[in-house]
């Protein structure tokens, strides 16, 4: 990945839309930029690309070897333990016009940067790099398809799994074995929503006992190499499940498979809320899905683009995104089914989740 084009065509859009300069906490943005991970700690470390295009990272001298052998492209500038870090960061920001900082960054960098940057506009660095990370270039699409391949792959071997008599946790542990297995080095959720908890989207995973004849929701991803995945079936504990619990995922699929069709380039992002939701509405189940229909996906689990209803937001090619329609009963049971789908140049969907989405019967 060429992390330095990325940092010149930021700094193009800074200059584009009037922003000095960007302040980039550890986080997302600051990856996307100069390949540099780490976490966030109550030292401040930022990156401060200039519309120049110049960047510089601003970091506590203990982390400038790390740093240096991570991003040896970068050029430093270390502070002691008694120095003011804000000074040395306000110095290299250009004299006129706005400061993007970090949507994530922690309030007392906020605060420190803007004691230091008086009088200055301090906007949030998406306005600048969403445009930018929405658009995902070839070797992340090849990070984004092997992640998800390797969930599918775990849905599978999920599948012989034994579900009936354990608790959700015990299933969701070897969720996260099993993307381990199969590739993720990070697993960053698992949830398992058994019976009535499948009716609340988020639960969390807990200590009900699984039971013959449940309905299970599972929702699970991790990272590889940085790029997210998260993949959702809904399977059902033994034969025979009841015709409304088949209705509510045949519903949920022909929901799904709208999604698809309205996710074309040019399409609005609401338009294909829209789409899929139309179909659960006929269905007579409207006041039941609860949530947008998917979310953009990358170096974070969540990101833009958002698909929702009312974001006008233009679909093109290079994005990728969830399509994860739910409908959910409230003390009943929940169906959710979710790829992750990218927009190819001939402005399709393409599916990265391509495992079988049926209501399977697990043991
Ligand atoms: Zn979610
Ligand atoms: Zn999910
Ligand atoms: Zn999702």
């Amino acid at each position: 990945m060429d992390h330095a084009a990325r940092r010149a065509r930021a700094a193009e859009r800074c200059r584009q839309a009037g922003f000095a300069a960007l302040l980039l906490a550890p986080g997302s943005d600051l990856t996307y930029l100069s390949g540099y991970r780490m976490g966030s700690s109550e030292r401040m470390t930022c990156l401060v690309l200039a519309n120049d295009g110049t960047a510089t990272l601003v970091l506590p001298e203990l982390e400038s070897s790390r740093a240096a052998s991570a991003a040896p492209d970068l050029a430093q500038r270390t502070w002691s333990e008694t120095a003011d870090p804000y000074a040395l960061a306000a110095s290299l920001v250009p004299p006129a016009g706005a400061i993007g900082v970090s949507d994530q960054m922690w309030a007392a960098f906020v605060l420190g940067l803007q004691a230091a940057l008086p009088g200055r506009d301090l906007r949030v660095s998406s306005e600048v790099t969403r445009g930018l990370r929405m658009r995902k270039d070839p070797a992340e699409l090849t990070a984004l398809r092997a992640v998800s391949a390797a969930a599918d792959r775990a849905y599978l071997r999920a599948l012989d799994l034994e579900f009936a008599g354990r608790t959700e946790r015990e299933v969701g542990a070897d969720l996260a074995a099993l993307l381990r297995d199969e590739g993720h080095d990070e697993v960053m959720f698992t949830i398992v929503g058994s019976g009535e908890n499948g009716a609340s989207p988020h639960h969390h995973t807990g200590t009900r006992v699984i039971r013959d004849g449940d309905v299970v929701v599972l929702d699970f991803g991790g990272t590889r190499a940085g790029y997210g995945s998260d993949i959702t079936r809904t399977v059902h504990v033994g034969d025979g499940p009841s015709d409304d619990a088949i209705r509510v995922h045949d519903t949920v699929r022909r929901a799904q498979e709208a999604g698809y069709l309205a996710a074309r380039t040019g399409a609005t992002a609401g338009s294909v809320d829209a789409a899929a939701r139309a179909v659960i509405a006929e269905a007579g189940y409207g006041d039941f899905f609860i949530h947008r229909l998917g979310h953009g996906i990358g170096l974070d689990g969540h990101e833009h683009p958002y698909l929702v209803s009312g974001n006008d937001e233009l679909l093109e090619p290079g994005m990728a995104f969830s399509i994860e329609p739910g409908i959910y009963l409230p003390g009943r049971f929940g169906v959710r089914i979710e790829d992750i789908a990218i927009l190819g140049v001939d402005g399709a969907t393409e599916p990265l989740n391509v495992v079988d989405r049926s209501l399977a019967i697990v043991r």
